[in-house]
């Protein structure tokens, strides 16, 4: 009997038969501003299940570990079941949103070298930036985690540059989740989607992300389908 362990913003996680594997399913719902801000879109949940998915298979095929098994219906992505690390890593390649009005650089600088940054996953403080000490002294993760999750992240970053520069996107920034598997091991775990990433057409400049949302921008649904549909065609070349 599969149970629910937890319910996040847009997923859920169930048990499964197995205890070191979950199941994580995707839902429509949307939310902004640490939950301030809510909406449903239909089939956003199957959309991200799937661009994750791809994503996902496509940084395994390139050496990265993930906590991925498979994908096992529209909404479903059988998982390995991990220890959370309690940092949301974020790779910017391009200064957008908060990074120029807090240090005033300009909107769509190229940053060289990309920038990685730690915030404590923590709601109820809105998710502070912190750094290497902050992470150690509040018990997040080892120096050697650390270590290897900044590596990760950074080669995950020019994986993906690479991916969506394939499919005329520009990739601005993103976030991802890692997590220690039942091997003990650093995988990297939670969703790429357009709900993590900020994605830029090259040729248009419009937004294909989770900022048409944030920004009333409209045609949200419209834009996941897009990266969908590009993501699928690279795949099927
Ligand atoms: N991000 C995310 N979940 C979060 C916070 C950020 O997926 O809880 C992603 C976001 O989509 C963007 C990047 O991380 O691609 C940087 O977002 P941040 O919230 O740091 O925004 P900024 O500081 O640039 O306004």
């Amino acid at each position: 009997m599969s149970q629910l362990l937890y319910e996040g913003k847009a997923k859920q996680i169930y048990s499964t038969e197995n205890p070191e594997e979950v199941l994580i399913h995707y839902k429509d719902d949307a939310t902004a501003g640490n939950g301030a801000k809510k909406a449903q879109f239909e089939d956003k949940g199957v959309l991200n299940a799937a661009i994750s998915t791809m994503i996902f298979e496509y940084l395994i095929e390139n050496g990265i570990k993930t906590h991925l098994i498979k994908q096992v219906n529209d909404r479903d992505v059988l998982c390995e079941k991990i220890d959370i690390v309690l940092l949301e890593v974020i790779m910017r390649n391009i200064a957008t949103g908060s990074l120029t009005s807090r240090l005033g650089i300009k909107e769509g600088t190229k940053l060289n070298p990309p920038i990685l940054e730690f915030c404590y996953k923590k709601d109820e403080f809105n998710d502070p930036l912190i750094n290497t000490d902050h992470a150690l002294a509040l018990g997040l993760a080892t120096r050697e985690e650390i270590e290897t999750i900044s590596e990760e992240a950074r080669k995950i970053n020019q994986l993906l540059i690479k991916l969506f520069a394939e499919i005329g996107i520009e990739l601005v920034d993103f976030k991802v989740e890692f997590g220690r598997n039942p091997k003990g091991e650093i995988v990297l775990a939670d969703e790429i989607s357009p709900d993590t990433c900020r994605l830029w057409d090259v040729e248009t400049h419009s937004k294909l992300d989770k900022d048409r949302f944030r920004q009333d921008l409209g045609n949200v649904i419209d834009a996941y389908r897009e990266i969908h549909k590009r993501l699928l065609a690279r795949k099927e070349k």
